[in-house]
């Protein structure tokens, strides 16, 4: 017998050569029939593959990240078996999993592949995936695997085959199809029950210009066919509200040949969204405790010897410009954003004591980023970024209460934009790389990552443990929201520092009046503007909730013969900090109601007779319709306590 430990710690005996799948059968077979991988000991295994010895066991389903990639990965391998059944002859490279599905790369010798053949290879798939074929592991020597594909004439399997060694050699059969590869597989192709080939590219092997031109074809599958459905649904929903479409017709930012590629202009209705995010974070931080610092887009190529960011990170900066004969950088964004040096110039700054501490510095920080310019992509990739930033220095005592404090900001702002699903994926250390991958501080570690545990738990916000992925320095925590259409988007990362305090030499007199390296808290729990506010057009579909909205009044004359009293109502809203204008075009009022509904202005007064006779206005909400003629006063009253509160919708 071996003994398998759960995840919630229980530990139950199974016979030695058991299975995940048989595990799970054995608590139910509901259970069974939505396993797709195991995480064995830390490793994704074949829920089918044999356990011989002692292990800890996790049953990977289609809700952890793990089990959907296994299970897009082995969706790979089915569509690799259509297209040898109607491209005989084909030769394949790799198939790997990625964000939305799958693809797999192909050489179709003179052959090309069109949109046609995509539902012919659907349907040869849904046929493939009915007859439940297993996926089969088999461990083979190096001498077979390349007689293997010697034999086929596969010169790409057998480059693939040159980098492994006898011993790590697998190979997976389903159906009449065999692939190299390293697995896992989910049990059998009946789990695949809705199929989508969603595109057909061109892809350089290896990803080099100069080889040979290999067909790429894409596609994502599902464990049902509602599932598929509402994916269809969110891309085509999610296209109505690209942010780029909406950021062009509402007037918010632009791009210029002259200016450069990746760096946004903000136009005066971006430009107030940004001013009302500052104010909401400002107030917030400032409630929090915090104090705004100000620092400068460069700095001097030392600050970033001593940070650790060059030479590591200089792919990513832009080139450093010399004066005097000294290189200087612009700040870029990294890990640790590069806000981060300036800011611990001003913690050494002055004399510290525990007295001090904690110290909060907070900066909506400009930072340059050099991607390349075939990943530039709307306002989600850019060269140009505005980061609500901000460092805590704090004693270890203290660590738990400020991540605590950093915490509920993120989940404040979550009920502020209604983000209803998030989840924080805490990235841990692994103890053997101590040392080389992470910073030698065993205890700081286990400490610091059982702390920001207690914190998830006790606030009972959603997370993921992901083993071996801290950054060097300390844990780090990345932040994912999903968008109301189910999109979902790296909002910002939570670092823990125990590394720049000491190479910074950062320090303060503890109470035992001894020198002490405080830890540093990395936070943006709004992240950049620019990838923020790319979220929030495709989070409200333009619609922004009246605080946020760049015109939040259009007063609507029926004709000319109420400008007069349109521009007394103006004037009162402009006193109460309303945002508003008047269309006073010689336009009919249907016109004028339905350009203002296009620029999703929330608020609309129309003014006539009787409007006019009785001070009041016809209000009209953007979405919602006439709410009835009201007082103008308190028409402002209700507007002013809306905007004040940041009331959704
Ligand atoms: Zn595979
Ligand atoms: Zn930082």
């Amino acid at each position: 017998m071996i003994n398998i430990k759960f995840p919630d710690g229980a530990v139950r005996q199974y016979e030695k050569g058991t299975t995940a799948l048989d595990i799970a059968k054995s608590i139910s077979e509901g259970l069974a029939r939505k396993v797709l991988a195991a995480n064995v000991n830390g490793q994704v295994w074949d829920a089918t593959r044999p356990i011989h010895s002692d292990a800890s066991l996790k049953l990977l389903t289609w809700n952890d990240e793990e089990g959907k990639s296994t299970f897009w990965h082995s969706s790979a391998h089915l569509m690799a078996e259509a297209v040898e059944s109607l491209f005989p002859g084909v030769k394949f490279w790799v198939g790997p999993p990625v964000e939305n599905g799958f693809y797999y790369d192909m050489d179709l010798g003179d052959r090309k592949m069109n949109e046609e053949d995509l539902e012919k290879l659907e349907k040869k798939m849904n046929e493939l995936a009915k007859q439940k074929n297993s996926y089969i592991r088999k461990e083979i020597s190096k001498k077979d695997a390349v007689k293997y594909f010697s034999d086929k004439g596969d010169e790409y399997k057998l480059d693939l085959l040159r980098g492994l060694n006898d011993g790590e050699i697998t190979f997976y059969s389903q159906g009449n199809f065999t692939d190299l590869c390293r697995g896992p597989h989910i049990p059998d192709t009946g789990f695949i029950k809705a199929i989508k080939l969603t595109n057909i590219a061109g892809a350089y092997w290896k990803g080099d210009e100069r080889n040979k031109m290999l067909t790429r074809v894409y596609g994502v599958t599902f464990p049902s066919q509602k599932e598929l459905d509402d994916y269809l649904n969110m891309l085509e929903e999610a296209k109505k509200r690209d942010h780029r479409k909406l950021g062009k017709e509402l007037g918010i930012f632009t791009f210029d040949d002259d200016v450069g590629p990746g760096l946004p202009l903000w136009m005066p209705n971006g430009t107030v969204i940004i001013e009302e995010l500052e104010k909401l974070a400002k107030e917030t931080e400032q409630e929090a405790g915090y104090k705004r610092v100000v620092t400068p887009h460069i700095a001097k190529e030392s600050l970033y010897l001593t940070s650790g960011h060059l030479p590591y990170y200089q792919d990513s900066m832009y080139p450093p410009m010399e004066l005097e004969g000294v290189k200087y950088y612009l700040k870029a964004m990294n890990c640790p954003q590069m806000n981060c040096p300036h800011h611990h110039k001003i913690f050494a700054a002055e004399q510290k004591s525990y007295k001090d501490l904690p110290l909060r510095l907070a900066e909506y920080g400009t930072c340059y980023r050099y991607e390349q310019s075939g990943e530039l992509f709307g306002l989600m990739r850019v060269r140009c970024l505005h980061m609500n930033d901000a460092h805590i220095y704090c004693s270890k005592e203290q660590f738990y209460d400020e991540f605590r404090a950093v915490n509920d900001m993120y989940l404040k702002y979550f009920k502020i934009f209604g983000v209803d699903k998030y989840v924080m994926r805490l990235s841990l250390h692994s103890p053997d790389k101590l040392g080389k991958k992470y910073v030698d501080e065993p205890e700081l570690w286990i400490e610091t990552e059982q702390l920001v545990r207690d914190v998830l738990i006790k606030t009972k916000t959603p997370y993921v443990e992901v083993a071996d992925e801290a950054a060097f320095y300390g844990p780090k925590i990345d932040v994912q929201i999903w968008s109301t259409i189910g999109r979902e988007f790296t909002l910002a990362t939570n670092q823990v520092d125990f590394a720049q305090g000491r190479r910074f030499k950062l320090e303060f007199t503890n109470h035992d009046n001894k020198p002490e390296t405080p830890l540093i808290i990395h936070r943006a729990p709004l992240g950049t503007h620019e990838r923020f506010i790319g979220f929030l057009l495709e989070h409200y579909a333009g619609k922004l909730p009246v605080w946020l909205s760049p015109l939040q009044v259009k007063i609507l004359p029926i004709s000319d013969k109420f400008l007069d009293y349109a521009k007394t109502i103006l004037q009162k809203l402009k006193k109460a900090d309303i945002r508003a204008e008047i269309d006073d075009r010689n336009e009919k009022i249907g016109k004028k109601i339905r350009d203002t509904e296009l620029m999703k202005v929330p608020y609309m007064l129309v003014i006539g007779e009787r409007e006019m006779n009785e001070e009041k206005a016809s209000v009209r909400r953007q979405g919602k319709g006439d709410l009835g003629a009201k007082l103008v006063e308190e028409f402002i009253h209700d507007l002013k306590n809306e905007i004040e509160e940041r009331r959704g919708e």
